[in-house]
């Protein structure tokens, strides 16, 4: 009785162990990159991963860590003092020094850093390529109508407070071009052309890379700017594309 007990565990004991090795083995092969890994630290120049918008999200429990991701990126910004009332508190946000190639929003904004982190990577990794791919330019400047905004959703008096009301939201209104022409929210998005194709391009490519993001596909609130944010939800919280 005693043996066969033993055998047992000893069977299970090898299963497992073969089990861990075949893992390794296959980690080591297949190697897969730092950015699709749950524990590597984000870094804004590898490409967006599997877990690059979560990394992203949860800079914002960390203003320290964020800031730091952001300097080593190379961007030039400085940290805005936390102030504000409680549901409008801005506590870890970052004002982006202006005319800078790497971050060109128009006019100047301070934005919670994780979304400064989420603009970055998207800039460079979504909208330029979708300019040059679909409209042959670069984009010069992303116009935006404000981030920090202490107020409810949708404006309403009762009801959860906006991400815009700590300044972790951004609603991006146009692009303006490197030969001059703008692509705006408002007038391109429902046209089946160049300009329309790249507005959804940039859409559905800062999908991975933040928590929410909200276009004319959602509601006619949305008919004039894409809703860009880092609401944290949680590491395994929903994230949401309209
Ligand atoms: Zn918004």
């Amino acid at each position: 009785m005693a043996v066969s007990i033993a055998l047992r565990w000893v069977r299970r004991i090898v299963v497992l162990a073969f089990c861990a090795a075949t893992a390794l083995v296959l980690f080591a092969v297949f190697r897969p990159p730092p950015q699709d890994l749950p524990w590597t630290p984000l870094r804004l120049d590898q490409p967006a991963g599997l877990f690059t918008g979560r990394k992203t999200v949860a800079l914002g429990r960390d203003a320290t860590a964020c800031r730091a991701v952001l300097k080593d990126a190379g961007l030039r910004f400085t940290a805005v003092t936390p102030r504000g009332p409680e549901a409008c508190r801005v506590g870890n946000s970052v004002r982006i020094a202006p005319r800078q190639e790497m971050l060109t929003l128009a006019p100047v904004v301070a934005t919670a850093c994780p979304v400064a982190a989420g603009l970055l990577i998207w800039q460079a990794q979504v909208v330029q390529p979708a300019a040059q791919g679909l409209l042959g330019t670069t984009v010069a400047r992303i116009e935006h109508f404000g981030s920090y905004a202490c107020r409810r959703m949708y404006g309403r008096s009762e009801g959860n407070w906006s991400e815009h009301s700590t300044g972790n939201a951004i609603d991006i209104s146009a692009f303006v071009l490197a030969d001059g022409r703008r692509v705006s929210v408002l007038r391109d998005w429902s046209k089946g052309d160049a300009p329309g194709r790249f507005l959804h391009a940039v859409r559905d490519g800062g999908c991975p890379l933040f928590a929410t993001v909200l276009s004319p596909d959602y509601n006619a609130a949305h008919r004039d700017h894409l809703h860009l944010d880092q609401a944290d939800r949680g590491d395994m919280g929903w994230r949401a594309c309209r």
